[in-house]
């Protein structure tokens, strides 16, 4: 009893000491222009630490991605608060479909679980909360073999909104077994720098009662775009959300037509369910304006 005691007591000594090993050698390779040749760590209030910005980026362009980070954060603060003035279950309900909250087989329980942990991953990549292992790089400039940012013939992909998210583990950092680096990566296209903002669109339509009723007007600009991509990160989704359907009146239809079978894991329903909550809130709406 008295030996293993000592040998939990030694092990715990070393797991201690390998760990602050592990924290510096993982600081000195995310040294700005050591962790990604060409890549700058982006300083900026609001953003969780770890966040490489392309150095390409110009200023213009570093701006737009600060200002849709920001709108991406209202969204999500309106979608996974409560301010207490309106039933959120009503538009989960449009978006993820009537079963979203139901819990009365393992696949519904399922589901409405991961919709419910995947608010609270996104609640937490808003709070600055992530492990170390999580690394994020923005990128201004397509790959130049890869060409994200075009769309693929006859598909539906996320180059519709101008930009695109990849996952990599431990590949730019060099192989290093022990410790295994997670890159989320996201471009951003010429075509995501050429939408309105989300502020553009709210102030448009800020004395306009009768236009502020339609979701349509505020579902296509950078913020929102850039809320659509962040649901994809793995650091956010705790299974892969993918796209099922992109805009207001498919993912309605999917909602609609196969309640929460796909919706929970659709990026667009998601965004828009936040979008609706946000919009809400923002003009004070009484009635839902999907
Ligand atoms: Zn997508």
């Amino acid at each position: 009893m008295h030996f293993s005691f000592l040998f939990v007591a030694i092990c715990l000594v070393f797991a201690t000491v390998d760990s602050s090993v592990s924290t510096s050698e993982i600081e000195k390779r995310q040294m700005p222009g050591k962790g990604i040749p060409g890549m700058e760590r982006l300083l900026m209030p609001n953003v969780f630490p770890r966040t490489y910005l392309d150095t390409r980026c110009t200023d213009g362009e570093r701006t737009r991605i600060k200002t849709a980070w920001d709108e991406a954060k209202l969204l999500a603060e309106a979608q996974t608060g409560n301010d207490g003035r309106f039933d959120h279950s009503a538009v989960h309900e449009t978006w993820f479909g009537k079963e979203w909250n139901l819990r009365d087989t393992p696949l519904r329980e399922m589901r409405s679980k991961a919709i419910q942990d995947n608010f609270e991953g996104l609640a937490r990549l808003f709070g600055g909360i992530q492990e170390d292992s999580e690394n994020f790089v923005w990128w201004c400039n397509d790959h130049p073999t890869e060409d994200r940012c075009s769309d693929e013939e006859g598909e539906d992909t996320d180059a519709l909104l101008g930009a695109r998210t990849w996952y990599l583990e431990d590949q730019d950092f060099g192989q290093d077994e022990d410790h295994v680096i997670n890159i989320q990566h996201v471009v951003f296209c010429p075509q995501w720098f050429d939408t309105e903002t989300l502020g553009e669109q709210i102030s448009r339509y800020k004395d306009d009662k009768e236009e502020q009723q339609f979701i349509t007007n505020f579902e296509s600009n950078a913020g929102v775009f850039m809320l659509h991509e962040i649901y994809h990160w793995k650091a956010v989704a705790s299974k892969p959300i993918i796209d099922y359907a992109y805009g207001v009146e498919d993912s309605i239809k999917l909602a609609r037509e196969k309640g929460t079978e796909l919706a929970f894991a659709n990026s667009d329903s998601y965004t828009l369910d936040a979008l609706n909550i946000y919009i809400q809130q923002a003009f004070g709406l009484v009635t839902d304006p999907s």
